[in-house]
């Protein structure tokens, strides 16, 4: 199976200022494109060949891994970014978040903690348990809930230098304060009721 790069829903520059155009022109343009370029390269031969991309997430390891993990992110990154997003979640979303973690407010506290504290290159995941409720985990480097089994992943926010220096050099805690404010929970919900 070829995997293409997923067509942007915005203009590179619509999500600025919370992200500038560089940083999409670069995230999006480049290392999106380079996971893609890297996985199809690595899977000509082996048993992943003809596989879609949650199996190759699921069942693979090393290189492999690295790259299908960080094209499944990415898209689900992108895809729940808007420049006219629904700024909070509602129905059985909100209902969830607040059987989970109290209110949305805690849950965002509980995020952003979790997204700030992550030690190095990786991903803060809120994920949905077989049993209905939700949960945040803290991913290094390409991991996701779908490759450790943990659920079905609703939000990824990227934490790799590279989704946030060009705008914010050091300063991870500017960088996830903005992401809120981009972030579309009409495209969550729409992953949640699946
Ligand atoms: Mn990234």
């Amino acid at each position: 199976m070829k995997f293409e790069l997923p067509r942007l829903l915005y203009a590179v520059e619509a999500l600025a200022p919370a992200i500038g155009k560089e940083t999409v022109e670069f995230h999006y343009g480049k290392h999106f494109l380079t996971y893609i370029n890297n996985l199809n390269g690595l899977i000509q031969g082996t048993k992943f060949e003809h596989s879609d991309l949650e199996t190759i997430v699921r069942e693979s390891d090393g290189a492999i891994f690295n790259n299908a993990g960080q094209v499944w992110n990415h898209d689900i990154y992108f895809r729940t970014l808007s420049p006219f997003p629904k700024p909070e979640p509602s129905g059985k979303l909100l209902e969830a978040i607040k059987k989970s973690f109290g209110s949305f407010s805690d849950f965002k506290e509980e995020f952003s903690r979790s997204a700030l504290s992550l030690f190095g290159s990786g991903w803060t995941w809120l994920y949905k348990k077989d049993d209905g409720t939700l949960a945040i985990s803290q991913e290094q480097n390409a991991g996701n809930p779908i490759h450790s089994r943990m659920g079905t992943p609703l939000i990824g926010c990227d934490v790799w230098e590279h989704s946030y220096y060009l705008d914010y050099r050091n300063k991870r805690v500017d960088y996830i304060a903005n992401y809120w404010k981009i972030l579309d929970w009409k495209a969550i919900e729409d992953i949640f009721v699946k």
